[in-house]
């Protein structure tokens, strides 16, 4: 049975103004994220993949407001209820706070070292003040458990901690406050191989126990293959496709994923990769071009694509693409 919807994102811009001279006037503007609109399920995983300076780090923190978005709405539902996040104001979001959480990127540097696993992780408890309605060192003994942490790891300080065991101090730390949604942002890219697994089937426990929902923002591919139920691919600042993790790398029907998984090493010496590849770099988000933006860098751009941006559309159900000649390429871009 398919699971309700928890997290709608609709139309979510993130744009900031290019300013210049001494009357510091606004000459233009960065698109950092553009119209993304995509949702999420209780207890799903939805990869969010791309080249860096996608725009991918941006969308995650606009959801939690870390970053201020331009426009759009980013629906939450809770208790029979929809929320709109983007039009709580600061004492409402800091209420409200708990359902988001994200577990950083680097464990190395997001722990700070002056503090010990115990405090570290009860911060969500207190900086929202559910620490006053509940005992916290056994909420925080509970949630460090199910992270594989004992009890004598708490009265420790982070520096006495492997990679992989500070990750999962920073798992905990999101987690101690029971959210719905936690966005994942590049959360193993700094591990070993093997410690990737780990953090990885960690999540994966952690998400059937708590029916959780994780945005799993990555570049490695093969990473968001292991864990993502549906993957979008965003290409400056647009998700350009959104499948699910079976037919997108099965069947992608857009130039920009097929390049990306082309790219992917093939381990295989019997499987055939596709001549698809992607050259030159991501434009940048001040100077976005016109029509389809992936067209200075798609080896199947024709004149339509200079100058008319393709529709963002379903084309069977739960798939979604941006690109003019989807029908025209479908065989062309078969794994
Ligand atoms: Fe390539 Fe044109 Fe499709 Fe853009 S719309 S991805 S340029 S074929």
């Amino acid at each position: 049975m398919t699971e309700p919807e928890l997290l709608r994102v609709e139309g979510l811009n993130v744009h900031f103004p290019v300013r210049e001279g001494v009357l510091n006037r606004v000459v233009g503007e960065v698109r950092t994220v553009d119209d993304v609109s995509f949702s999420l399920r209780h207890g799903e995983t939805l990869g969010l993949v791309g080249e860096s300076g996608a725009g991918k780090t941006t969308i995650g923190r606009a959801i939690l407001r870390a970053i201020e978005p331009t426009d759009g709405k980013v629906l939450f539902h809770i208790d029979g209820e929809v929320v709109d996040i983007t039009k709580l104001s600061s004492r409402q979001l800091r209420q409200f706070r708990p359902n988001l959480q994200l577990i950083f990127q680097d464990p190395y540097s997001s722990l700070n070292p002056r503090m010990t696993v115990r405090s570290i992780i009860a911060e969500p408890l207190i900086a929202s003040g559910l620490a006053k309605t509940m005992d916290v060192e056994a909420r925080v003994q509970e949630v460090a458990a199910l992270c594989k942490l004992s009890v004598e790891h708490l009265s420790r300080y982070p520096h006495a901690f492997s990679g992989g065991q500070r990750q999962r101090i920073g798992i905990a730390r999101a987690l101690v406050a029971s959210p719905k949604f936690v966005v994942a942002d590049e959360s193993v890219s700094a591990l070993d191989v093997s410690i990737q697994a780990e953090i990885l089937n960690l999540l994966k426990d952690l998400q059937d126990q708590l029916d959780l929902a994780i945005l799993f923002i990555a570049h490695d591919l093969s990473v968001v293959a292991y864990i993502a139920d549906r993957v979008a691919v965003l290409y400056l600042g647009q998700i350009v496709e959104l499948a699910s993790t079976k037919e997108l790398f099965s069947a992608p029907r857009h130039p920009y994923t097929a390049a990306l998984l082309a790219a992917i090493p093939e381990t295989d010496p019997d499987i055939e990769t596709r001549p698809v590849t992607l050259e030159g770099e991501i434009p940048s988000h001040g100077n976005v071009p016109a029509g389809c933006r992936f067209h200075t860098r798609c080896v199947y751009a024709v004149d339509r694509c200079r100058s008319e941006e393709p529709e963002y559309r379903e084309i069977s159900p739960d798939h979604w693409v941006r690109c003019h000649l989807t029908e025209e390429l479908s065989d062309e871009l078969r794994r």
